[in-house]
């Protein structure tokens, strides 16, 4: 039951939100659907989603000055509180940390350290292992 006009425009900007973030994770070689079950995914997203979650319920959650409505956006498994824009995100990169083991992640992969994202919905998670916690193995 969406007849709204208003209901309906906020639906067509998510789907829109959705594709960019899909050719996003294309981008960087990862896929993802909207219909991700969250139950399913990995250990590290799971924490993100559920201190989020404690952030929006108790008011801490810190939103970049950038995100004025449903937009892609992106959450870094060290601050899973702060959800920032896409080039929040970016700009952010080279200042990032191991999710592991809290070093400094230095530059970019290949170089610095692995990324992993994931998208929920419209939100982007990503961490960042530096390259000694970063095992080939590890299955994340
Ligand atoms: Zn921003
Ligand atoms: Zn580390």
């Amino acid at each position: 039951m969406q007849d709204d006009p208003a209901l309906t425009a906020i639906d067509d900007q998510l789907a829109a939100a959705s594709v960019d973030v899909d050719r996003l994770l294309a981008g960087a070689g990862v896929r993802s659907g909207p219909d991700l079950d969250i139950a399913a995914a990995p250990a590290w997203v799971q924490t993100s989603i559920a201190a989020m979650g404690r952030a929006i319920e108790d008011g801490t959650l810190q939103v970049c000055q950038h995100l004025i409505g449903p937009q892609p956006c992106a959450v870094r498994a060290e601050v899973p509180t702060r959800l920032v824009c896409l080039s929040c995100f970016a700009q952010a990169r080279a200042y990032r940390t191991c999710a592991s083991c809290g070093a400094p992640a230095g530059a970019p992969p290949p170089g610095g350290g692995v990324e992993d994202l994931m998208r929920v919905w419209v939100v982007l998670h990503s961490r960042v292992l530096c390259m000694s916690c970063a095992s080939p193995a590890d299955p994340g």
